[in-house]
């Protein structure tokens, strides 16, 4: 019984090197190096070959090294192959990094300062305290709940939007299609981490910049797929928002005519806002393993039906 890692060389060699020092008796693989694909049943991607059950028969479980699972097609998997998230708590650590960074580089208004440097204009504007500027995160799951956590002690007014009803203590929580319009309305700057699926593909669009307040902002931390680039672009010219921190995009790298480069209102990272350490994620991926070798139900496993 095999577990194959298809994912970059540094990454498939820390991995196998942990593997062997903690837990030997795992018999680790890397692409393009799987021997026979008979054996191979825990499979480990970031990037997921096509024939992926076809290739490896006595397939039983699918590690994401990613939070996300958007990349798999979930439809072409029988039922009965499981799909598990990674709950890396380093993942965590780096979304919650980026998140402060954006959101404190939002509010401080470190946009507009750097554009009035670059025009050589030394003036101040008014500074609003974080106690009324509301900041709505949508999607309060591992990293969502994180991220509002590490927001609390500055003092934002913080709301969350998530499919089902929460209780967070200091987030006023809203839930579900209906009361997507009243979080918006609600929200100065808006932090998408949610997962895409078919439900939340193009979520950041036209509709949704117009419901919230005039001039708010941005910050998409999710996948390329829930913004329409157009919309943003639309928005921000019209002065419906006024800045965006943009990390991922539908197709990544972009085209070098991409109009996001050099929009004056636009902070362009290479979806750099957090990515698996084998170091950190070693014992979430094993504690797994060994649960799933036990017959035990194993953590972050997906479901099919949502997508997440
Ligand atoms: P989780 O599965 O833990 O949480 C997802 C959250 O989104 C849940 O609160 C869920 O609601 C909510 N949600 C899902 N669908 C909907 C919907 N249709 N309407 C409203 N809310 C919805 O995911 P994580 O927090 O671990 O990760 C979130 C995403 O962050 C990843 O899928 C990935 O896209 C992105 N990410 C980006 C990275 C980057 O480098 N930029 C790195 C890592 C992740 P409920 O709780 O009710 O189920």
């Amino acid at each position: 019984m095999a577990l194959l890692f298809k994912v970059d060389d540094s990454r498939g060699s820390a991995w196998k090197a942990l593997f062997e020092q903690h837990a030997p008796d795992i018999d680790v693989r890397l692409w393009p190096d799987i021997g026979d694909p008979a054996l191979v049943r825990y499979f480990a991607a970031w990037q997921p070959p096509h024939d992926l059950h076809t290739r490896f028969p006595n397939l039983d479980v699918i590690f994401a090294t990613s939070a996300g699972v958007d990349q798999f097609d979930l439809g072409e998997l029988p039922g009965h192959i499981q799909v598990v998230r990674m709950l890396d708590p380093g993942i965590a650590q780096g979304i919650v990094e980026y998140a402060c960074f954006a959101l404190l580089s939002l509010h401080r208004q470190v946009p507009l300062y750097l554009r009035q440097q670059r025009a050589r204009v030394w003036q101040d504007r008014e500074l609003t305290p974080a106690r009324r500027r509301r900041v709505g995160i949508m999607g309060l799951g591992n990293l969502g709940v994180a991220v509002t956590q590490a927001l609390r002690p500055f003092g934002f007014e913080l709301r969350g939007w998530a499919r089902s009803h929460k209780h967070i203590d200091g987030v006023q929580c809203f839930a579900g299609d209906e009361q997507l319009k009243p979080f918006l309305a609600q929200c100065d700057i808006l932090i998408c981490l949610l997962p895409l699926t078919d439900d939340t593909r193009g979520v950041l669009n036209a509709q949704t910049f117009a419901a919230m307040p005039k001039g708010a902002q941005l910050i998409n931390l999710g996948r390329g797929g829930h913004l329409i680039e157009r919309d943003l672009l639309d928005a921000l010219d019209n002065g419906q928002l006024s800045d965006a921190v943009v990390d991922v995009l539908e197709d990544e790298p972009p085209s070098p005519d991409h109009p996001f480069w050099d929009h004056p209102n636009i902070w362009l990272t290479p979806h750099i806002g957090a990515n698996t350490s084998p170091d950190t994620a070693f014992e979430v991926l094993l504690g797994n393993l060994r649960r799933h070798q036990r017959g035990e139900a194993m953590q972050g496993v997906i479901a099919r039906h949502q997508g997440y």
